[in-house]
């Protein structure tokens, strides 16, 4: 699976709630500060990664074309 989009998470603006990690785990990890980070971009379909950037109380997950 190889998605056309690059997701990444603004570090800066995480809430730690763990949801995306929760909710997609092959895609979002939490750091050592229990901040988001994206650890496969290929991890999920992007329907998938798109529930996560609409659901993130943060609103810090991106495409990075956008
Ligand atoms: S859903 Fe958003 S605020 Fe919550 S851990 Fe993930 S990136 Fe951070």
């Amino acid at each position: 699976m190889k998605n056309t989009r690059i997701v990444f998470v603004e570090k800066a603006e995480c809430t730690s709630c763990q949801l995306c990690a929760d909710e997609l785990p092959d895609v979002f990890r939490m750091d050592e500060d229990d901040l988001a980070e994206v650890h496969h971009i290929d991890g999920a379909e992007e329907e998938e990664i798109q529930d996560s950037i609409d659901s993130c109380p943060g609103e810090c997950i991106h495409w990075k074309d956008e």
